[in-house]
C-alpha cells in the first residue's frame, strides 16, 4: 500500500459523509486526516499496511452508520494518543473538547484484556468502559468500529493473538453490540471470532450445512415469487430478501440439547425478510403470507412490533409450511425497523438528524440527544450506578458478566410490559426488575398462569406474575443461592 491508497480511502469517506450530511463543512475532517497521517507517519500495521489505513477504515465504518462528524473525526484520531504521540491537550486545541473527550474515552477502553491479565486490571477497564459509555455512547460505537476493523484484518496476527482477540470479541464486544441493538455488527463480530477461535467447528458447520442451504434455497425461491405476486395484486409494496443464518448462531443452535446436530430441526437456516413502508402493511403482509402458506400451529407467531424486545428490536416472526412441507421462518418489518435492527443506537442518531435538516450535524448531537439514548438503554445506566457502589472488583465483574454480557431472556408481566433478564433468572429476579421494593412482598409466583417455585428458571416469552403479601416480609437469605441478578441480590441483602 502507498499514499495513493490512503487518499482513495479518504475520498471514499468524504463521499459517504456527503451522502447523508449534505454540504456541511468538512474543514475539520481534512485537518483530522492530516493530523492523523502525521501522527502515524512511518508506522505500519502487522499486515504491512500503513497505520493510517486502520484509522481511515474505522472512520469509514462510523460513516456507514451515518454518525455525526465529531464521531468520524474521533474515529480518524482514535489511536493518535496511544500510538501516535499526540496528547489530549493537542486534541483539545485542534479539535475542541468534544472530539478530545471521545478520543480519550476510546483510549481508556482500548485495553480490555480477558486473558493473560490480572482480573483486577480487566475489571478496572470494564469499569472505565461502562463509565465512558454512560457519559457518551459514541465512545463505544467508535470502539466497536475499531474492533470490527481489527477483526476483519486479524489474519495478519499470530495464532495466539488471533485467539486472544477473538475470545475477547466474542465475550465482550459482540454481546455489547447486541445489547446496543446493533445486530449487523454483532453478527459480523461473532462470525469472525468463530472462525479464529473454533476453526474446526467452523469448517464442520460450513461443510455439513451446505446441502441444507441448497434444499431450503429452492423452497425460498418459490415462496418469494408467490408472495411478490399476491402482494402486487393487492397493491402492497414490498421488498423480500433472504437472510442466511450466520454460521456462529447456526452452530450454537446445533449444539443445543434436543437439536443435537439435526438440521431438520432448524427452521430459520434461511429466513425470508419482507420489508414494507408501514406497520399497517406489515400486518397486511402477514395475512397474505398465512393465506398462501399454512402457519405452524406449534411454533406460533411472535409479534415484536406490538411488543418490541427491550433492545428496541421490532419485527413480526412467523413460521409457515413452505413447499415440500419445509418449515420456513418469515420476518416482516418496515424498512425503518430494519435499519434500527442493524444499526441500533447509531440509527437513532441518524434518524433524529435527518428529521432536522438544515442544521449542522455536530450541533445536533449534543448531550441531550445522547441522554435520550442512554435512558432507553437502562442497563447502561444501571451499570454506571453500580460501579459507583461496588467497591470490590470481583463483585463488579460478576454483576457485569451476569447482567450485561450473558444471554438474555425476555419476560412479560401480565400487563404485557417486557423485562430483559439474564438466562436462568427466577421470579425473584423478575420482581426485583419490576421494583426493588417488591422483593419484600413476594408471596408466590405464577408463570403462564401456574404457580411455580421461586427458584423456577424463567424462559423467554414467559408471563410472570408475583402474588403479593399484605405486609412486608423480610426476604430469606436462602434465595441468594438461586437468584441471578445483582438487583435481586441487593434487594435481599439490604432488607
Ligand atoms: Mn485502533
Amino acid at each position: 500500500m502507498n499514499t495513493l491508497d490512503s487518499s482513495t480511502k479518504y475520498q471514499e469517506l468524504i463521499k459517504t459523509i456527503k451522502s447523508y450530511n449534505g454540504e456541511s463543512s468538512l474543514d475539520s475532517l481534512h485537518k483530522a486526516f492530516e493530523f492523523a497521517s502525521l501522527a502515524h507517519s512511518g508506522q505500519k500495521r502487522v499486515s504491512g499496511d500503513p497505520y493510517i489505513i486502520h484509522s481511515l477504515e474505522t472512520a469509514n465504518i462510523l460513516a456507514s452508520w451515518k454518525l455525526d462528524i465529531d464521531s468520524i473525526i474521533a474515529g480518524l484520531l482514535h489511536d493518535t494518543v496511544e500510538d501516535g504521540g499526540a496528547t489530549k491537550e493537542d486534541l483539545i486545541k485542534e479539535f475542541g473538547e468534544n472530539v478530545a473527550f471521545l478520543v480519550d474515552g476510546v483510549t481508556k477502553v482500548s485495553d480490555i484484556r480477558l486473558i493473560g491479565s490480572e482480573q483486577d486490571e480487566f475489571v478496572e477497564n470494564l469499569r472505565k468502559m461502562f463509565l465512558s459509555m454512560a457519559k457518551d455512547l459514541r465512545v463505544v460505537l467508535i470502539k466497536l468500529a475499531d474492533r470490527l476493523h481489527n477483526m476483519r484484518t486479524l489474519s495478519a496476527l499470530s495464532v495466539d493473538k488471533q485467539k486472544k482477540i477473538a475470545r475477547e470479541t466474542l465475550e465482550v464486544f459482540a454481546p455489547l453490540a447486541e445489547r446496543l441493538g446493533i445486530g449487523g455488527i454483532k453478527g459480523e463480530l461473532e462470525e469472525l471470532s468463530f472462525k479464529y477461535l473454533y476453526p474446526e467447528d467452523y469448517k464442520k458447520v460450513i461443510n455439513l450445512s451446505k446441502p441444507y442451504y441448497k434444499k431450503v434455497e429452492k423452497s425460498i425461491k418459490v415462496m418469494t415469487h408467490k408472495i411478490y405476486r399476491t402482494c402486487a395484486e393487492l397493491g402492497i409494496l414490498i421488498e423480500i430478501r433472504a437472510r442466511k443464518k450466520h454460521y456462529y448462531s447456526l452452530w450454537r443452535k446445533l449444539e443445543r440439547i434436543g437439536i443435537d446436530w439435526d438440521f431438520n430441526k432448524i427452521f430459520d437456516i434461511i429466513a425470508l425478510r419482507i420489508f414494507t413502508d408501514s406497520v399497517k402493511d406489515c400486518y397486511a403482509v402477514l395475512g397474505v403470507v398465512h393465506r398462501i402458506f399454512k402457519p405452524t400451529p406449534q411454533l406460533g407467531i411472535s409479534d415484536f412490533i406490538a411488543q418490541p424486545k427491550p433492545n428496541g428490536y421490532q419485527s413480526i416472526h412467523t413460521r409457515v409450511f413452505g413447499p415440500d412441507n419445509h418449515i420456513v421462518e418469515i420476518q416482516i418489518r418496515t424498512f425503518k425497523m430494519h435499519e434500527e435492527a442493524e444499526h441500533g443506537v447509531a440509527a437513532h442518531w441518524a434518524y433524529s438528524e435527518r428529521k432536522s435538516k438544515g442544521k449542522i450535524i455536530h450541533d445536533l448531537v449534543k448531550s441531550e440527544n445522547i441522554k435520550v439514548s442512554v435512558d432507553k438503554l437502562q442497563w447502561v445506566r444501571q451499570l454506571a450506578e453500580w460501579q459507583k457502589e461496588i467497591k470490590d472488583s470481583g463483585e463488579f465483574l460478576e454483576a457485569v458478566k451476569f447482567d450485561a454480557l450473558s444471554h438474555r431472556n425476555f419476560i412479560f408481566s401480565p400487563k404485557g410490559d417486557v423485562y430483559d433478564l439474564p438466562k436462568d433468572a427466577t421470579p425473584i429476579d423478575f420482581a426485583a426488575a419490576v421494583h426493588s421494593g417488591l422483593v419484600g412482598y413476594i408471596k408466590s409466583a405464577k408463570v403462564n398462569g401456574k404457580i411455580v417455585p421461586l427458584s423456577y428458571k424463567l424462559k423467554s416469552g414467559d408471563v410472570c406474575e408475583i402474588e403479593k403479601t399484605k405486609n412486608y416480609k423480610s426476604p430469606t437469605k436462602d434465595w441468594l443461592e438461586f437468584v441471578r441478578t445483582h438487583a435481586a441480590k441487593k434487594a435481599i441483602v439490604q432488607s
